[in-house]
């Protein structure tokens, strides 16, 4: 069975068309292009013109990181300490309502377990509906370190061996290493660096090893340019860049996922939260977006991720990011390519955040031009996941 979408503008992850169609087949696209060049039905088979949701189509949007167990309830050491039972329901519940706000695609960087792993997989099989799940069940952090509430505490490069292959072991599609302290919870600060080069290297090894990717949380300088040095795939938060560390992210070719929603939604809710975490919020802050603005000057490959979880970052408000990215210098193009195209390479998945033939038919519909304005992004008019209409 063909289903053939007829659009007048769509965004294909890299450059735009307009009065396109595309020819989606079972859970893949089929063909792309002008809607006066639709390419014939073969005799024998079906096929469905499928009037357009939306005006626009994108490619299904990519969270490179959240926490599918967390709601963001304000009191993040209250929340992380819940039941896996209640983890998992609620990993559920945000990975549908991701999936309605137009995000196909979810990255989870680290839950109190597997669950997250065991969803995605259930997923997969169709078992339950969802978004691609890309989770690496335990971040690996120090002790003391940021995380320790609820990460797999390893200290030496002998002991971050162990942690990394034991994540492999449960499943994990990626790795989560915590390069140094953070905002949340009772562990180190943000600009403390936690891991040495030779841990780094460790975790960095094991995780290329077992053909998985590595990324790491980090707010410090000093970390992000040890964890670039040992080869790491991705920084996320990068807070606290400096020049030297641009340079240095830049010549290794590392990406980041800057997360400036949840910055965002702290800031917004100093009110709310302990001053422990608003004075942290506010030092990494004042920096946060002018480093960011420098990393793209530079050339740094930047990708979309909200830390949705965190308190007050909810995993419906995704479409936020591109805005807040358009906001330290990407242009609408570039925004909306860090959240498609440029976030599927950072996950490591070719197939998705594009739309041509072979991708997968993950589609986001929405009304009006998302290169003219991205906020249209935040109300999807249809979502398609694997050819199957979510929303
Ligand atoms: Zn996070």
């Amino acid at each position: 069975m063909r289903t053939v979408f007829e659009v007048e503008g769509l965004f294909d992850g890299a450059r735009t068309m307009t009065n396109a169609a595309i020819v989606v087949e079972g859970a893949e696209v089929a063909w792309v292009g002008q809607r006066s060049a639709i390419p014939k039905t073969p005799q024998g088979e079906r096929s469905e013109v499928v009037p357009s949701p939306g005006q626009f189509v994108v490619p299904g949007m990519i969270n490179c990181h959240c926490h599918l167990t967390l709601d963001g309830e304000p009191n993040f050491g209250a929340e992380v300490r819940q039941s896996d039972a209640l983890a998992t329901l609620k990993a559920f519940r945000n990975a549908r309502a991701a999936l309605r706000a137009g995000v196909t695609t979810v990255r989870d960087l680290s839950a109190n377990g597997t669950m997250v792993v065991d969803l995605g997989r259930a997923i997969e099989k169709g078992f339950l509906e969802g978004p691609r799940i890309v989770a690496c069940g335990r971040g690996i952090t120090t002790t003391g370190g940021h995380g320790f509430e609820v990460g797999r505490i390893a200290d030496g490069p002998d002991e971050v061996r162990k942690a990394v292959r034991e994540q492999v072991a449960a499943g994990a599609k990626v790795i989560k290493l915590f390069s140094t302290g953070g905002i949340l919870g009772d562990g180190a600060p943000p600009e403390v660096s936690q891991y040495s080069p030779e841990e780094t290297a460790a975790a960095v090894a094991e995780a290329h090893n077992a053909g998985l990717r590595i990324t790491t949380h980090a707010h410090g300088s000093g970390g992000m340019r040890v964890a670039a040095e040992a080869g790491i795939d991705s920084i996320e938060h990068a807070t606290l860049l400096d020049e030297r560390t641009v340079r240095v992210i830049k010549e290794r070719d590392v990406a980041i996922v800057p997360t400036l929603l949840v910055v965002q939604s702290l800031l917004d809710h100093a009110d709310a939260l302990d001053p422990v975490i608003v004075e942290r919020t506010r030092a990494v802050s004042a920096r946060h977006r002018e480093g960011v603005r420098m990393a793209h000057k530079a050339g740094v490959r930047i990708a979309t991720g909200t830390d949705a979880g965190a308190p007050f970052t909810r995993h419906d408000r995704f479409a936020l990011e591109p805005v807040l990215l358009a906001e330290c210098g990407l242009s609408t193009e570039e925004a909306l390519v860090a959240a498609t195209s440029r976030a599927a390479e950072v996950v490591g998945l070719e197939k998705a955040g594009h739309i041509g033939a072979g991708c997968w038919a993950d589609l986001v519909f929405v009304d009006g031009d998302p290169l003219k304005d991205l906020r249209v992004l935040g109300s999807p008019k249809s979502v398609y996941v694997r050819g199957v209409a979510a929303l």
